[in-house]
């Protein structure tokens, strides 16, 4: 059985916090591309230098760099049974894309959860973690352009993948661990 699972969600929803206990329990890779950006940053490599460009004022790295950049991350064996997908796709060029990736070895996307907050909880939550994490991203200016962007860009995609019937929604208020239940239930579904 294969899980290649995306998880969507507004910043601050819990996606990064929750992919990885689901992933684990999954028995597959949780892949964040917000992550391997700051990694790549963080190393000063020339990707990370490009995409500090726009990460730092909220803004999407470009499609062609993001999308390249998770073709070579889903080659990797671990890769091969599935994966949980954080922060990927966050517009329709980036479904395409990964639609087409994956259909190159003939495989699809089998299903996306939806991990739900309300807009003033994005702010409280991003700006708490700043003070905890020192993300650069999370002042309050970018917050909202991020916030925007998310409204503008990624939740498009929610209406795509309710069309495929591949949506599952999940209600990210509450503890960690009851979000985590909820969470693994709605995976199970999507994989079923
Ligand atoms: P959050 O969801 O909390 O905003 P992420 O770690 O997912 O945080 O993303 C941080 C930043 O990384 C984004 O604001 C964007 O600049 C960049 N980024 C992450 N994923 C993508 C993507 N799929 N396409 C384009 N840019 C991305």
């Amino acid at each position: 059985m294969s899980a290649r699972l995306v998880l969507m969600g507004p910043p601050g929803s819990g996606k990064g916090t929750q992919s990885a206990g689901l992933a684990a329990a999954l028995g597959v890779p949780a892949i964040s591309t917000g992550a391997i950006f700051r990694d790549n940053l963080a190393r000063k490599t020339e990707l990370g230098i490009e995409a500090e460009r726009y990460m730092s004022v909220g803004d999407l790295v470009p499609d062609e760099l993001t999308d390249r950049l998770v073709e070579a991350r889903l080659a990797e064996p671990d890769a091969a049974p599935g994966f949980i997908l954080d922060g990927y796709p966050r517009n329709m060029e980036q479904v395409k894309a990964l639609d087409t990736m994956l259909a190159k070895t003939g495989k699809s996307v089998d299903g996306a959860i939806l991990l739900s907050i309300p807009d003033d909880q994005i702010v409280a939550r991003l700006l708490h973690r700043a003070q905890i994490e020192g993300r650069e991203d999370d002042t309050e200016p970018v917050i909202r352009e991020r916030i925007g962007v998310y409204h503008s860009k990624t939740e498009p995609i929610v209406g795509e993948f309710e069309r495929r019937g591949s949506l599952h929604r999940v209600d990210g208020m509450g503890s960690v661990e009851d979000v985590a239940v909820r969470l693994r239930a709605a995976a199970d579904a999507a994989i079923a």
